[in-house]
């Protein structure tokens, strides 16, 4: 029968499919994130069929090398950039991920990190905390509306493509986009129009980036391009850390060059560049965008599906084609 690692512990739903089909499940016993080199010590151990991992692995060929009857490598994350999806391929490894399961949760992160920018809600909320808050007054906390602004979209797949519905309905907002591929839906649903990179940063009032990490997105913003924003606009990203210069990001904040900025992910995480944690202008979450109770037990429903596919000789319904 076959036998699955896991690299540590997911929601019970998914665990509960991979036993019912009689697969032998071993968790990483600890909840705490491997090294790599305990990961390559614990798969030498045992001759595993599947690996799932999650996005804080570094899944490369010394991994491939400690398991190699592991023809599957089913990670439970959308973005697969800690998979070294070549080197699988060529070892006619399948690669999968968690495709779906994310996109409202992680496009309500988005919305929550625009309008809590726009209402400096955190800003207010620790003022109040802090006991400063003395009375009602006409020019106190002034933030800006989100509805009848104009968002650009950095990246329309599943997740773009659904804040562009919430926006849109909920709060009337014109909506601009880049992406190398036309987005018939969003244009046709929500009247949304396709721009160069560079013209939707410089007609945006909020921008956000929903693009995978790969080595054309690396430092997608960087400093020249932040210089194209609005001093007023905001900067929203909960796609991968590295899209941005984060470095460059934290120079136009304290310059205030761009207004504020909304990140759930961060380059070198979980550090955060000098100076960061520092700044009122910025809302910063830990990379909880899809920390949901319902994408989460769906993730674990969509990888063990993937790898019951696998294992009953059926192309996984999440594999990666590269
Ligand atoms: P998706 O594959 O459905 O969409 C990605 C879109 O980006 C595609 O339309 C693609 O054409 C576009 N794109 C690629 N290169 C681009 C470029 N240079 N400029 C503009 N657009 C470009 O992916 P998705 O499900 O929408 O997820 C997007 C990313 O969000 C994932 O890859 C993942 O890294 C991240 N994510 C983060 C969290 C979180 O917890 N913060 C959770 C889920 C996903």
């Amino acid at each position: 029968m076959a036998s699955i690692f896991i690299t540590r512990k997911i929601p019970d739903v998914g665990i509960d499919m991979l036993k019912a089909k009689g697969y032998e499940v071993d968790v990483y016993p600890e909840d705490r994130v491997p090294t790599q080199a305990e990961l390559i010590e614990f798969l030498s151990k045992k001759p595993y069929d599947a690996v799932i991992c999650l996005l804080t692995d570094e899944i490369d060929a010394k991994v491939f090398d400690a398991v190699p009857t592991a023809k599957l490598f089913a990670t439970y994350t959308v973005g697969f950039n800690n998979i070294d999806v070549a080197e699988a391929k060529k070892r006619g490894i399948v690669v999968t991920n968690t495709a779906g399961a994310s996109r409202v949760p992680v496009a309500e992160h988005a919305m929550a990190l625009m309008l809590g920018l726009t209402t400096r809600l955190v800003e207010a909320d620790q003022y109040t905390r802090d006991g400063k808050y003395e009375g009602w007054s006409p020019m106190h906390f002034i933030g800006e509306d989100f509805s009848g602004k104009t968002l650009g979209l950095v990246g329309t797949g599943a997740i773009g493509s659904e804040v562009a519905r919430m926006a849109h309905h909920g709060f009337n907002v014109n909506i601009i986009y880049s992406d190398p591929r036309p987005n018939e839906q969003i244009e046709k649903d929500y009247g949304a129009v396709r721009h160069e990179l560079d013209d939707v940063l410089k007609m945006a009032d909020l921008v956000s980036i929903h693009v995978p990490l790969m080595d054309s997105t690396h430092h997608l913003i960087n400093a020249d391009k932040l210089k194209l924003m609005k001093p007023t606009a905001f900067l929203v990203n909960t796609s991968r850390g590295p899209v941005i210069d984060e470095a460059a990001l934290v120079t136009a904040l304290q310059n205030k060059t761009i207004a504020g900025a909304g990140l759930d992910v961060y380059e070198f995480e979980p550090k955060l560049s000098p100076g960061l944690a520092d700044l009122q202008n910025a809302i910063l979450t830990p990379h909880i965008a899809s920390a949901r109770i319902e994408a989460r037990n769906e993730m674990a429903q969509i990888v063990a599906n993937n790898v019951i596919d696998f294992f009953e000789g059926k192309t996984p319904r999440n594999e990666i084609k590269m």
